[in-house]
């Protein structure tokens, strides 16, 4: 007999686990608060004819299994782009990693960069206690606090030495001395970034990537589950409706579903309710003008403006745009735990539009086509020093009632879209070779 096997969350995770049922010829039930599919990686084609995805998302998968499916999912009509990228700091544009590119700081502070490379590079490698130990121990103080410790503080709201270093992979590169100094004298092109080449639907956003899954599943929307009694094998939802299954694959985010499962240890509670995420809200914006940027993504360090990352949908594809125009969305970072939200989204969109000004973003005269703002309540897991041992317990619980986690919030992981795909694919396994006693 088929094992009944729900999934909840219809995001990259929910269409992974799906996928992998439809794999063993079950056509699974899949539940989503929202009203409409794809969680993270949905696309808003709003009024004014401007289409922005939920947050700047392009597929950088060097997996040629997930490739190849993404653009099957498209009709192998994408765009292929390679990655530009630049940084903002105090009024210069900087080409991507700064400690590559130290031309065109001021000199008296590049040879203070240097000095301090040194000194930390002619250094016995020893083990480091946090971020903040291991920025140092990579770039010499000077540019740690300058750069990356200060960006930081914009983007995982807390403070490096707070943080672990277990997410880093190859997401922060640590130059030689060579690479340093030639960055130094003059402009170069190393190819050291781990993503130099993305691909993007030419059609409708990233969420043309899941067009499948409503042929696959069925997608039962604003189904917003609000209990789970795991011995009943039972869920409950704020609409009134409730479904029994033998297995459960979830990609809520931990801090919500720990509260919500029937006899839940308050310790495990607590513990998923220590863990740390920010909540980005997404300012969208909308100029008469394609002009806007050369690159895709602008990292801007300077904490006295609001927003922490921009990125140009219209350079994406010029179908997320009318003709002629040009596209900017912005991310403002808060985090309950370290900084909450301060302010109703009207007035972030007030204050996006007013640093877009001072950064030389927007010129005078250029007439706003669109402007709005929608809020990420889970965005980027933050991996604060009480992370791990949090973490452990959660996951230690949820193995024990057999409740299979998955994607970026279920893991608890910073997790690209491909990662998160494949996490729900192994929760599907998981739950399809899991024994199921019957329901009680
Ligand atoms: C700002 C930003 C930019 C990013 N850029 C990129 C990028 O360029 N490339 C890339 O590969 N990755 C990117 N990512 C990461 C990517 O978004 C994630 O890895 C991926 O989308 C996570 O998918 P998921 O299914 O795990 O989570 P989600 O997409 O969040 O899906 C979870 C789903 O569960 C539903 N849900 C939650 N609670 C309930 C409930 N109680 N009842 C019913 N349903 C519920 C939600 O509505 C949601 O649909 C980015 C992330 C952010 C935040």
């Amino acid at each position: 007999m088929k094992k009944d096997i729900v999934v909840i969350g219809t995001g990259m995770a929910g269409f992974g686990a799906a996928s992998r049922l439809g794999q063993a010829g079950i056509r699974p039930a899949v539940y989503d608060r929202n009203d409409y599919y794809g969680g993270h990686t949905a696309s808003f084609r709003e009024a004014s004819g401007f289409l922005f995805d939920l947050g700047p998302h392009i597929s950088f998968t060097k997996d040629p299994r997930i490739q190849d499916m993404l653009a099957s999912n498209v009709g192998q009509e994408y765009e292929s782009l390679q990655v530009k990228l630049d940084n903002y700091w105090r009024g210069l544009r900087l080409t991507h990693p700064v400690q590559l590119h130290l031309n065109g700081l001021p000199h008296d502070l590049i040879v203070e960069i240097i000095a301090d490379f040194v000194k930390v590079h002619d250094a016995p490698e020893r083990p480091v206690a946090n971020y903040e130990e291991w920025l140092v121990a990579s770039y010499g103080r000077r540019f740690a606090e300058l750069f990356p410790m200060q960006y930081t503080r914009k983007y995982h709201l807390t403070a490096a030495s707070n943080m672990s270093t277990e997410w880093l992979g190859p997401r922060m590169y640590r130059p030689s001395l060579q690479e340093l100094l030639r960055g130094a004298l003059a402009p170069w092109q190393p190819e050291v970034h781990y993503i130099t080449h993305f691909r993007y639907p030419k059609q409708g956003g990233f969420h043309s990537y899941l067009a499948p899954l409503p042929r696959i599943a069925d997608i039962h929307l604003r189904h917003e589950v609000v209990a789970i009694d795991p011995k009943a094998r039972a869920l409950q939802f704020a609409n009134g409706a409730a479904v029994g299954y033998d297995a459960l694959v979830s990609s809520i985010a931990l801090p919500a579903l720990l509260p919500m499962i029937a006899g839940a240890p308050a310790d495990v509670v607590d513990a998923a309710r220590s863990l740390a995420c920010s909540t980005c809200v997404l300012v969208n914006v909308g100029v008469d003008r394609a002009d806007l940027s050369e690159g895709q993504i602008t990292y801007i360090y300077d904490e006295d403006i609001c927003f922490t990352r921009l990125s140009f949908p219209h350079l994406l594809s010029a179908t997320n745009a009318p003709p002629g125009c040009g596209s900017i969305q912005a991310e403002v970072y808060f985090s309950d735990k370290y900084r909450p939200l301060d302010a109703d989204p009207g007035e972030i969109v007030g204050r996006v539009i007013a640093d877009l000004h001072r950064c030389g973003i927007l010129r005078e005269g250029d007439r706003i086509l669109h402007q709005g703002a929608r809020v990420v309540r889970y965005a980027n897991v933050i991996f604060d020093l009480g992370r791990a041992a949090a973490l452990a317990t959660v996951h230690g619980y949820l193995d024990d009632i057999g409740i299979h986690y998955c994607g970026r919030y279920g893991d608890w992981g910073y997790m690209w879209t491909d990662e998160s795909f494949i996490s729900g694919e192994r929760a599907a396994e998981a739950a399809l070779s899991a024994t199921v006693p019957a329901r009680s």
